[in-house]
């Protein structure tokens, strides 16, 4: 028996940092994605290689936290999450192939273990909710391989939709799909990948997720969703000046979510590229998640013709959205490239993306 589950990475169109803040998100489903083929066999290791990876890595089913390190350690991290959710695994022998690029913010990470935690499960005869299996897919990123991040790239690569984009509620963890299908309104939506290399970029999300937890703290609420009906003069009492910034990008990066699936219900690119442009700077001015490069790259974009352009995922590098007019797709792409090479940044890699399809067997 050989079982193939294949999952996508994802781009945030709006939303960011408010997953870990119970407020909303809005992601599509990339057509880049991480292919997982398993070999179920009665031993208890898994072996599993990697088309973008030299060394295969050896896992025992029954690993803890430490065990593995390296890429490993996502694949590694599946298997113990299974298992501690009470799930068994069985070994054998795993191989990825992935047209996603890694480490640009594209979500390589939740791509890979929603990969492999739906190969596993499937040749496990499990029937996971996908709730629970981004829940899985996240424990093993944040507990296993370390890295602190919320549900928001696992939920994107599991509920994905061609046409759709996903309003994500992160207060009960729903998901509410949306029509979003730029190209049919005379709009592309374009990817600027910066190729810059992130650096710090753990600490300085743990940073803003302290920043966050000790503004609502200030406010004696759980989360800041519990004070987004009051919007950001509730954030007079949050004692440090700084964190009341950030507080006060989650608060309204929440509205602009709601906002930018008003415009598309409307069909108003224009505007919904309005709210892009306003949640980039709030990311760069309120949050300061954005660097000097970025913003040349979003800004370039919107001067040369976009109606909107913001970084998407975490910060600190990565890639940029741009919502643009069909017929300037060429302009903009031509203005944001020469813009980058000449301040004596990489060339950015451009490319047009659309809203794919989500994680499955055999797709
Ligand atoms: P992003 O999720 O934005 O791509 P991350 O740093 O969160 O960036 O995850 C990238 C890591 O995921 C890589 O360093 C590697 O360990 C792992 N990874 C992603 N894709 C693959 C792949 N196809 N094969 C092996 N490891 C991968
Ligand atoms: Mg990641």
């Amino acid at each position: 028996m050989t079982i193939s589950y294949t999952a996508p990475g994802r781009v945030n169109l709006i939303g960011e940092h408010t997953d870990y803040n119970g407020g909303y998100a809005l992601p599509i489903a990339l057509p880049q994605r991480i292919t997982a083929t398993f070999t179920p066999a009665q031993i208890e290791t898994l072996t599993v290689v990697s088309d973008r990876a030299e060394d295969s890595v050896r896992i025992d089913v029954d690993t803890v936290p430490g065990d593995v390190t390296g890429w490993g350690a996502y694949p590694a991290g599946v298997v113990w999450a299974l298992r501690q959710a009470g799930h068994p695994v069985s070994g054998g022998t795993m191989s990825l192939t992935s047209d996603l690029p890694i480490g640009s913010g594209l979500s390589s990470s939740a791509a890979l273990e929603c990969a492999v935690l739906g190969a596993l499960a499937g040749a496990a005869g499990l029937e996971l909710d996908r709730i629970e299996a981004a829940r899985i897919a996240q424990r093993a990123e944040n507990d296993y391989v370390g890295a602190p991040t919320g549900l928001l790239d696992q939920l994107a690569s599991l509920f994905g939709e061609i046409s759709t984009a996903l309003l994500i509620d992160f207060r009960d963890v729903a998901v509410h799909p949306v029509e979003f299908d730029p190209d049919a309104a005379g709009f592309t939506l374009l990817l600027i990948d910066s190729r810059a290399p992130h650096a710090h970029v753990d600490g300085e999300y743990a940073a803003r997720r302290a920043s966050c937890e000790r503004a609502a703290a200030d406010l004696g609420v759980a989360s800041l969703r519990e004070v987004q009906h009051l919007g950001a003069e509730a954030l007079a009492s949050v004692k440090d000046p700084v964190d009341a910034r950030r507080a006060r990008h989650v608060l309204t990066e929440n509205e602009r979510v709601l906002d930018f699936v008003a415009a598309l219900g409307e069909l108003d690119f224009a505007a919904a590229g309005k709210l892009m442009t306003a949640s980039h700077a709030s990311m760069r001015d309120d949050f300061e998640i954005t660097t000097a490069h970025i913003d040349l790259l979003a800004d370039t974009a919107v001067a040369a013709g976009a109606v909107g352009a913001r970084m998407t995922g975490g910060g600190f590098g990565g890639c940029v959205i741009a919502l643009v007019p069909t017929d300037q797709t060429v302009t903009v792409v031509d203005a944001v490239r020469k813009a980058a090479v000449g301040a004596g940044y990489d060339e950015p890699e451009l490319s047009r993306v659309y809203a794919a399809l989500g994680a499955g067997a055999g797709r």
